[in-house]
């Protein structure tokens, strides 16, 4: 039998493993806890209030996932982009944000690979290859905590993978991060971005987390959408946009429309229009993301007046709107960049 992974178990898991499987006591969980995700340990050895015996114990039947970083670039504004190795090699993206405001925020991964195929991103180019463990997707959080000796403030699920169609795993990890005995991240300062996964929208609608939604709209009809986003043809924008709306009502918290402005496909003022026709009165903010450069795609970013323009008319409809920050634009900044470059290098 494989060993135990400690670190994707929540507390009560832990009381249960050690109390049953090594005959513990139950409160070492909480110690061991707080050891893995709060102190940010890596080894047995390292938990200095276990007793050798346990810590032996421990080392015979349990793992503790670590990432392996393969590249680290930071950008000048002081973005770091890293490509992780998981241990049974396969690699992952994540993008260290820090903000003048102190914000330290971070963009991680759910799955290795996406399978939605979104024609704008880099990532949907390999395929879907496998969901990512809990404790992948927190370790992410704490690698860049261990390497840059910060305390992250912001998580952004919105890196490599559709989170939704990893869904027990994602929201065990999200409880893990905002577990008080943990590295206790706020669970409002938790973003969860999704291409639109309409069953499991209106499943998370009733897992009362206050987190943001953010949704991946990128396109304000169906003809358009299902051009740029496959998912579309399976979860058209009516079935979306009424799932976002019993989601704004059970939790009564605002969603972020996510909507990536290209160069000449969907910047036009009939598209703005079409956008407030689509989501007014809809408790939402829209972010506009003048789309990143991705080498081997056609999509070239909108000229500041367009994007000027588009989001004027989004505004004087009384909508909130706002334009994303750039950020690493010099690193490869988009989505699967860093992690195809590094297959055509091993190739
Ligand atoms: S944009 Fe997101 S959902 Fe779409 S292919 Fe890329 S990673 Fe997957």
């Amino acid at each position: 039998m494989g060993k135990i992974d400690v670190k994707s178990k929540n507390v009560d898991e832990l009381k249960e493993f050690l109390t049953t499987e090594l005959q513990e006591k139950g409160f070492r969980a909480t110690q061991i806890f707080k050891w893995l995700h709060d102190k940010n340990v890596i080894t047995f050895a390292d938990m200095r209030n276990l007793s050798h015996n346990l810590q032996t114990k421990l080392e015979q039947s349990s793992h503790i996932t670590t990432l392996d970083t393969v590249t680290r670039h930071q950008a000048k504004d002081g973005t770091i982009k890293y490509l992780f190795q998981l241990e049974d090699g396969q690699t992952i993206e994540s993008v260290y944000l820090p903000y003048a405001d102190g914000r330290q925020s971070i963009c991680i991964s759910s799955q290795v690979g996406c399978g939605m195929g979104c024609s704008f991103c880099a990532t949907a180019i390999g395929g879907f290859i496998r969901n990512l463990t809990p404790a992948e997707i927190v370790e992410q959080v704490y690698a860049v905590q261990r390497d840059l000796s910060v305390r992250i403030t912001n998580v952004v699920l919105m890196g490599m993978g559709e989170p939704l169609l990893n869904y027990d795993s994602v929201i065990k990890a999200i409880r893990l991060l905002n577990d008080p005995l943990g590295t206790n991240i706020g669970i409002r300062k938790i973003t969860l971005s999704t291409c639109g996964i309409v069953p499991q929208i209106r499943q998370l609608s009733k897992e009362d987390l206050q987190l943001v939604l953010a949704i991946s709209l990128h396109a304000p009809n169906d003809a358009l959408r299902n051009q740029l986003m496959p998912i579309n043809r399976k979860y058209p924008l009516v079935e979306l946009i009424s799932a976002c709306s019993e989601y704004t009502k059970i939790t009564r918290r605002r969603i972020t429309f996510e909507y990536a402005v290209i160069a000449g496909v969907n910047d036009l003022p009939e598209h703005a229009e079409q956008l407030v026709r689509l989501i007014k009165g809809l408790l939402c903010h829209v972010n506009l993301i003048p789309i990143n450069p991705v080498e081997g795609f056609e999509f070239g970013r909108p000229s500041g007046v367009n994007l000027q323009g588009f989001m004027e008319i989004i505004s004087n409809n009384g909508i909130e709107v706002s334009i994303r920050e750039e950020r690493g634009t010099d690193i490869d900044a988009a989505c699967g960049q860093l992690r195809r470059r590094n297959e055509e290098v091993k190739s």
